[in-house]
């Protein structure tokens, strides 16, 4: 609970960013603070000590960031999914629909085994459509989800619902 009071303290709010109407949660305190990111990397790893992890899953950008601190936390490996155009071919790649337009995160065909046991980080959920893209996309690599994290979860926006399937969905901060 202290540790969580920490953690949203660092957690800025910044009203009608980047549209009128939108509050932006801005991490970036967070990581710029010692014990802030220690105790939110420790808070986000904690769950998956034991998880046998083969590797963490970070969205880009920001799922980077949190994600190989994870990893390294965790000992297993990290597996960027990145934007398109960015990974050198061959790549895997799912297109999702963002409120204007389109987007696709991509991942490396070889980057893992099939089967392989997998968190997908990233650092804010907001509607849900990254996230279920990340999972979709790693469930056509035959990699097992074995969970998902985040540091912040945007409750009205409801994006917990498009989490399909068993494997939780863990977010440290919820407004
Ligand atoms: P969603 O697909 O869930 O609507 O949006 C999640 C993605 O947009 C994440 O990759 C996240 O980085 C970014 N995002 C959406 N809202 C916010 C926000 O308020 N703060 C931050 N830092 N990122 C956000």
């Amino acid at each position: 609970e202290a540790c969580l009071h920490e953690i949203e303290s660092r957690v800025r709010a910044i009203a009608d960013y980047p549209r009128p109407g939108v509050v932006f949660r801005d991490l970036s305190p967070l990581l710029a603070d010692p014990q802030g990111l220690a105790l939110c990397i420790d808070a986000l790893a904690e769950p998956w000590r034991h998880a046998r992890l083969d590797a963490v899953c970070g969205i880009e950008s920001r799922g980077f960031i949190f994600g190989a601190a994870i990893a390294h936390e965790l000992g297993c490996g990290f597996v960027p999914l990145r934007k398109a155009g960015k990974l050198p071919p061959p790549t895997y790649g799912v297109d999702y629909e963002l409120e204007y337009g389109i987007a696709r995160l991509e991942i490396a065909k070889q980057a893992l085994p099939v089967g392989a046991r997998v968190l997908v980080v990233d650092d804010v959920l907001a509607t849900g459509g990254t996230l279920e893209a990340a999972r979709s996309l790693l469930e056509q690599v035959q990699a097992d989800v074995v969970g998902g994290a985040v540091v912040v979860e945007i409750e009205p926006l409801a994006g917990r619902a498009r989490w399909q399937g068993t494997s939780p969905l863990r977010a440290l901060v919820r407004y």
